[in-house]
């Protein structure tokens, strides 16, 4: 019987969700076993060809990480729709927007400004600046186009399912993979991650007191983190409580706060917003004064809150091309 074929791609990410699938280490062998992998272009050589000569519909499953910022990744991400049965949104980036979607907060004009003549790296005489087309000796190149908003992979096309993390972790992706050969998957749309708060499972969630009122916020290079104490009522912010569990707590075993990178629960439209409102109810301080005293520490409220979910925020994903 022919196996199953399944692809990966990558899109607008650092290519962590790529290592992720090295990571498996040997638990990949059952998985080369029952698959045949027909696309890899981080690991294999393979063309932009090589899936537009297949049949609709003949890749069972595409696994596709990183947000979506040029017309080149929201091409591909089309073909591998078209040609899958299943796509899977793999990674924060995939699924939230990620760190590249952090650039929603500036605009493409303010982006090539500082990338191409601004920073003092930069040499650029002339001031040029990449063009979707260009003819040098008579012929004619071509670049994607930069789209001025980071999408993330569900606002190009459908996705079935989502990977959380950054990057999803061994235990999860070995378990999305079974799942799938074995024909054991949730409804579509579901997110492959137990649907609770980190805090649920987190060893020092039985720390905090009934009533926790946090002093003023600190930065986690501000003091020396108590290992056996929740990170919140040490005035440390840990996402925890706005963030999905299915990590297994890990950078909360390295003694570091959760920066969200399982994004929300599903019932929770707005991840950074979640996470404002749980710290508004036990932020110490009852007037306006007070409040920004306690809350100076915070020096990236965005890159905080939204580290990995701007795309899907009510905030970054209002911005639209040329506004
Ligand atoms: S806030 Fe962070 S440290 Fe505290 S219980 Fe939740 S995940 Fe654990
Ligand atoms: S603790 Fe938070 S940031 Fe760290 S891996 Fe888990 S979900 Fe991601």
């Amino acid at each position: 019987m022919a196996k199953p074929k399944i692809a990966f791609y990558w899109c607008a990410s650092c290519g962590g969700c790529e290592e992720a699938i090295v990571d498996l280490a040997e638990q990949i062998l059952p998985v080369v076993e029952a698959v045949d992998i027909v696309f890899w272009p981080c690991a294999m050589d393979f063309k932009t060809r090589d899936i537009e000569q297949m049949a609709n519909g003949s890749i069972a499953v595409a696994f596709i990480n990183g947000a979506v910022r040029t017309s080149e990744q929201e091409h591909m991400a089309k073909l591998m729709r078209q040609k899958s049965g299943l796509v899977v949104a793999f990674g924060s980036c995939a699924g939230l927007g990620g760190i590249p979607a952090l650039a929603n907060l500036t605009s493409r004009k303010k982006i090539f400004e500082a990338s191409y003549h601004d920073c003092p790296s930069v040499f650029n005489p002339d001031g040029v600046e990449p063009k979707t087309e260009v003819v040098v000796d008579g012929h004619k190149l071509t670049l994607p186009t930069f789209y001025e908003t980071v999408y993330k992979l569900d606002d190009v096309i459908t996705v079935d399912y989502y990977l959380p993390g950054c990057p999803p972790t061994t235990d999860i992706i070995v378990n999305a993979i079974n799942a799938i050969l074995e024909g054991k998957l949730p409804p579509k749309g579901a997110v492959l991650s137990p649907d609770k708060s980190l805090c649920s499972s987190c060893k020092l969630n039985d720390t905090k007191p009934d009533q926790v009122c946090i002093g003023p916020i600190k930065r986690i290079i501000d003091i020396i983190a108590d290992p056996e104490k929740c990170f919140l009522t040490q005035g440390l912010i840990c996402m925890g409580p706005a963030t999905r569990d299915g990590c297994g707590a890990l950078c909360i075993q390295g003694n570091m706060p959760c920066t969200g990178c399982f994004g929300p629960t599903d019932s929770c439209r707005d991840q950074g917003g979640k996470m404002i409102s749980s710290l508004g109810g036990i932020l110490e301080g009852e007037d306006r004064d007070s409040l920004q005293k306690a809350t100076k520490g915070l020096v990236d409220p965005s890159g905080t809150f939204y580290r990995y979910s701007m795309s899907a925020s009510l905030l970054g994903s209002a911005r639209k091309e040329g506004e």
